[in-house]
């Protein structure tokens, strides 16, 4: 089962290649079917295949010789990746669909944001509803019922947080990570959200920091903040509760 997962992963990563190619310039995710960008030749089944299509090829159109950015390659695992960790975590359940639809969402914002420094709210107003209106299909969430796990707080939580580190960083990030860290608050419930924000600010911070060790980006070159939103937003949603818990016991 475990590798079926990955493998529907790998499917699902292609169409995102799709998604994240199209839908910053409003393209048609359905027409054209799948081509080359350069030479125009449309895609054949075998061209197709996630991973290995891209490993055969070396990477390279096979009509044109045009180069194939390694992200579709990493898109394509990651995808399969987190389909089976998720199978792994949650196994036959309602998580197991509601999550891989965020995992989808994550890796596009994070490539998106990654090539246009854009959080698409085409992407983080359905998601923002999707999570929400999945609330009611979940174990671990409630609207009311009780603080912990309360989905409303957690949105109001992130919402708040990224907005105050917003206003203190003025311009170093943006208002599309403030709807982010909302969606991210919606899907992980409260005190779920923090752990993603840590886990994304850490990573960011040591990502920011070796880049400048390296001198590849200066002092006053932004970032884009929504990877390691992404990272983890993806983090919590597998491993939230272990964390949260080992974070706390010493408190206790
Ligand atoms: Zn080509």
């Amino acid at each position: 089962m475990i590798i079926l997962l990955f493998i529907l992963g790998l499917e699902f990563g292609s169409f995102l290649n799709v998604v994240i190619d199209r839908l910053p310039d409003g393209r048609s995710l359905m027409k054209p079917p799948s081509h080359c960008d350069n030479c125009g030749t449309r895609l054949k089944i075998v061209d197709l295949i996630p991973l290995i299509s891209y490993l055969w090829l070396r990477g390279r159109c096979r009509y044109c010789g045009l180069h194939i950015p390694i992200r579709v390659f990493c898109v394509e695992l990651a995808t399969g990746i987190m389909f089976a960790f998720l199978w792994a975590r949650y196994g036959l359940s309602n998580e197991l669909w509601i999550f891989a639809v965020y995992a989808c969402l994550f890796i596009a914002i994070f490539v998106i944001d990654l090539n246009t420094q854009l959080i698409l709210n085409k992407m983080t107003y359905p998601a923002c509803i999707f999570a929400l209106a999945t609330v009611p299909l979940r174990d671990d969430l409630n609207y009311f019922d009780s603080v912990t796990g309360n989905t409303f707080i957690g949105g109001v939580v992130g919402f708040t947080l990224l907005l105050l580190v917003v206003v203190v960083s003025r311009g170093g990030m943006g208002f599309g990570d403030v709807k982010m860290s909302a969606l991210m608050g919606f899907a992980l419930g409260y005190p779920n959200i923090f752990v993603g924000l840590f886990v994304g600010i850490i990573t960011g911070g040591l990502v920011a920091t070796g880049l400048l060790i390296m001198k590849r980006k200066g002092r006053k070159q932004a970032i884009p903040f929504g990877p390691f939103l992404a990272i983890g937003a993806m983090t919590a949603l597998i491993w939230g509760d272990a964390i949260w818990d080992w974070y706390t016991t010493p408190f206790n």
